[in-house]
């Protein structure tokens, strides 16, 4: 190869879970909510004048800045929306993150974070989790690092880290910028965003896509000092102004006016994801005490890779990805109770053919 080919920046892409273009199956691979927008969010819509989609939209999206620091009890200015939650945390890794030191994250953790690094030769280092895969606040504290990102509850695992520990993190590193990427908070997790007003390197990430039935809305937003938010529109004008449209503005403004509705989907959402862990034991499946809406199991007899397969037979789709540490998991998102009937129904005649005794590898 001697053409333009040589010169190509090259990456491993992120891989994200599988969108089947045939509706007629049980989805639990990709974290959405299995739960419908708020009635709100279609009224807002259907009342949009489209001809005003031949102007540009705000490039700051005030509007929905506004109603999101309204919600946290923060100034707009200390807030920053983007094109999901993986548009906000991309702009926060060109911003924030530059080396000589590596960034540090967990190795098993949100499989976009070495992406982002390798896409802009950010240097960085996988921090082990503990055998029980747990983040150790330790390993964080009085490290070479550029910075420290990782998201709480963490991704694929479920597993939560207590406030105590987040803030420890974050005021042994007041010298870098810390990135709690809190995508699955609401499902059972503490929040950082009581500790922005005492520490100035923290940003917290949310998005609209899990706990608030958005995912096809594309918004996500970072909460931090107005000095940081202010350093990642300098990036983010750099590269696209307008990332906000017009259309997902409204919406999102509608999702904001809907708390209530949303949180009452978490609470059944939550609901179900206990009993899933009642029924998923009594499978034979282990796995961390998930904060999450998913659970990251494995099954004590049979591999994940089969049971995957199998349960994409009978079209059910949950995710396996098959990376280390976690090549003998699944990650269950958690479905309605009709769904997950279904799941517990196809699992026990899945399981119902299994060889006895031996354990696979
Ligand atoms: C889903 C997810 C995101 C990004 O979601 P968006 O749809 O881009 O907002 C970010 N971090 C983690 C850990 C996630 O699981």
């Amino acid at each position: 190869m001697s053409g333009w080919q040589t010169r190509v920046r090259k990456v491993t892409p992120y891989v994200p879970g599988e969108q089947p273009s045939d509706t007629n199956v049980i989805k639990l691979n990709t974290n959405e909510s299995p739960y419908p927008p708020a009635p709100g969010v279609a009224e807002a819509l259907q009342g949009q004048d489209a001809g005003l989609l031949r102007l540009y939209p705000d490039p700051e999206a005030s509007q929905l800045t506004c109603a999101i620091a309204k919600r946290y009890g923060l100034s707009p200015d200390r807030v920053f929306v983007g094109v999901g939650s993986d548009d906000v945390l991309s702009i926060s890794f060109l911003t924030f993150f530059e080396g000589p030191e590596p960034l540090l994250f967990p190795d098993v953790t949100y499989s976009f974070y070495s992406v982002w690094a390798d896409v802009y030769r950010i240097p960085y280092e996988k921090v082990p989790l503990d055998e029980d895969f747990r983040i150790r606040p330790e390993d964080y504290i009085g490290r070479p690092a550029s910075g420290i990102i990782f998201a709480n509850p963490n991704a694929p695992t479920g597993i939560a880290l207590a406030l105590a520990d987040v803030e420890r993190i974050t005021a042994a590193n007041r010298d870098k910028v810390v990135i709690v990427d809190e995508a699955y908070v609401d499902f059972g997790g503490e929040s950082a965003v009581s500790l922005l007003d005492r520490y100035d390197n923290l940003l917290v990430v949310q998005t609209f896509s899990k706990s608030r039935s958005g995912a096809g809305l594309r918004i996500g937003y970072a909460m931090g000092s107005a000095e940081m938010i202010r350093c990642m529109n300098d990036i983010k004008f750099s590269i696209n102004s307008y990332t906000m449209n017009r259309p997902a503005i409204l919406a999102g403004c509608a999702v904001m006016d809907n708390e209530t509705y949303y949180a009452g989907c978490v609470r059944r959402i939550v609901e179900t994801r206990e009993r899933a862990k009642k029924e998923l034991a009594a499978l034979g499946f282990v796995f961390p005490d998930a904060k999450t809406n998913f659970i990251l199991a494995r099954h004590e007899k049979m591999p994940a890779k089969e049971i995957f397969t199998r349960l994409r037979e009978k079209k059910i789709f949950v995710r396996y990805f098959g990376s280390k540490r976690i090549e003998e998991y699944l990650r269950i998102t958690i479905g309605t109770d009709a769904e997950m009937d279904a799941l517990f129904a196809a699992l026990r005649e899945i399981l119902s053919g299994a060889p006895d005794g031996e354990k696979h590898d």
